[in-house]
């Protein structure tokens, strides 16, 4: 993780005098130059924008696309039930929850979602967070600290290597979903106290951790495993209870899990689900839950129904997976450079930022839109097109996708 110098370098002695200019256009002027660098980098972000809801053909800048990058698997985003119960929970809830959970705002829509969401999971209790990135904050800095041994796949989601920072504990990146260099990290430093945490399904690379080893290694180093299963919730397993399900792993073996509302369950917000001591510890010790908003009770009604749509239509899953199952023979077909995975997250791996970019501009003047991934948020060298499919699609749509990216890097 690189951390940039954002203040300006030279300038901000304190007693020397300030140059030319004011002090607010000499932050202007550095903060400029560093914008620059990235631009020549490739490696400026930008954000496009979007009109009317998340769907698989959206109006962004200005013109509608074909996209294949929202996080919205199961096409649940803009699902006419799910508005209308956001609809009548704002008409019974009011809009703002106007607190947080432990002063006043935890509405009885928020207790009945984590009684919902912690049978779903098959665990006694589920704490609802504003975020995935909050929940894994609030998680890992209540169960791990100064002195605990925290162990990461170095590919986590980068809310969690921020928590390990945040939570002061000794953080280390095992290789990716690499069981065997865990387990030798893990005998090299018996700390009294560890953590193992991992993602269930990899953001930006659709691989799966081997939980199952994960499991073995937690077992035999009687370290509690900590799975994050952002990606995985709704779309893997028989019934949509995700990458735990897929593995057949029981929540004695995982008995910390996360999950993100976010992606396929289409609306907002994030739990932790665990035993009830486990709940209980993370209400007294999260900075992340204890001090904010609680997240809006129109929300909760919201992923309410969106969980009875993710239990009930099970086609959602079965039409995605049959989706990729398309694109991965095309792409075999085709010879493109995709990752092996078999979930809804296909990476094409380009290389260079320059090529990332270049190939998703020529695919968004076919009226495809696919984003480019660069680094930070991949290694260096692995700039890719993150290709994603939604329950939403049409097996055409697939079509058109591959069609459009054997033109361009034939
Ligand atoms: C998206 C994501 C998060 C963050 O969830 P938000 O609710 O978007 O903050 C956390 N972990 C993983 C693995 C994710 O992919």
């Amino acid at each position: 993780m690189t951390l940039m110098m954002v203040l300006p370098s030279q300038s901000n002695y304190c007693g020397r005098a300030a140059g030319r200019g004011s002090l607010a256009e000499q932050l202007d002027s550095d903060l400029s130059e560093q914008l620059e660098r990235r631009r020549a980098q490739q490696l400026l972000r930008v954000r496009h924008l979007l009109e009317g809801p998340q769907e698989t053909a959206p109006f962004i800048d200005g013109r509608r696309y074909l996209a294949f990058c929202s996080n919205d698997y199961l096409g649940l985003a803009n699902h006419p039930e799910i508005v209308s119960a956001a609809q009548r929970g704002v008409r019974d809830h009011g809009v703002g929850s106007g607190a947080s959970h432990l002063v006043a705002g935890h509405s009885r829509a928020h207790r009945a979602l984590e009684e919902e969401l912690a049978a779903f999971t098959g665990r006694e209790a589920a704490l609802l967070f504003s975020t995935g990135y909050m929940a894994n904050l609030g998680a890992v800095s209540a169960l791990a600290g100064r002195g605990t041994g925290l162990f990461e796949d170095r590919l986590n989601h980068a809310s969690l290597l921020d928590a390990g920072l945040l939570s002061r504990a000794r953080l280390r990146r095992y290789r990716h979903a690499d069981a065997n260099h865990l387990r030798q990290l893990l005998e090299r430093e018996p700390s009294r106290r560890s953590l193992i945490v991992t993602d269930a399904l990899f953001s930006m690379d659709g691989d799966l951790a081997p939980l199952p080893e994960l499991v073995a290694v937690a077992q035999h180093c009687g370290c509690p495993l900590m799975v994050d299963d952002a990606h995985g919730l709704g779309v893997m397993g028989a019934s949509g209870r995700g990458t735990l399900e897929h593995f057949n792993l029981t929540p004695d073996v995982v008995p910390i899990l996360v999950g993100t509302l976010g992606k396929a369950f289409g609306t907002f917000g994030a739990f932790v689900a665990g035993s009830r001591p486990l709940i209980e510890i993370l209400v007294q010790r999260s900075r992340s839950y204890i001090y904010t908003t609680a997240l809006p009770p129109a929300l909760a009604e919201a992923t309410r129904a969106s969980l009875r749509l993710i239990q009930h239509e099970s086609w959602r899953r079965a039409h995605l997976h049959q989706l990729v199952a398309r694109f991965r023979d095309g792409a075999k077909r085709l010879h493109l450079p995709v990752k092996d995975s078999a979930s809804p997250i296909q990476p094409l791996i380009l290389g260079s930022a320059e090529a990332a970019l270049t190939v998703s501009a020529q695919l968004r003047a076919r009226g495809l839109f696919v984003s480019a991934i660069r680094p930070p948020t991949v290694p260096m060298g692995g700039a890719r097109l993150r290709i994603t499919f939604s329950a939403g699609h049409q097996l055409e749509d697939v079509d058109r996708l591959l069609d459009g990216l054997s033109s361009i890097l034939r």
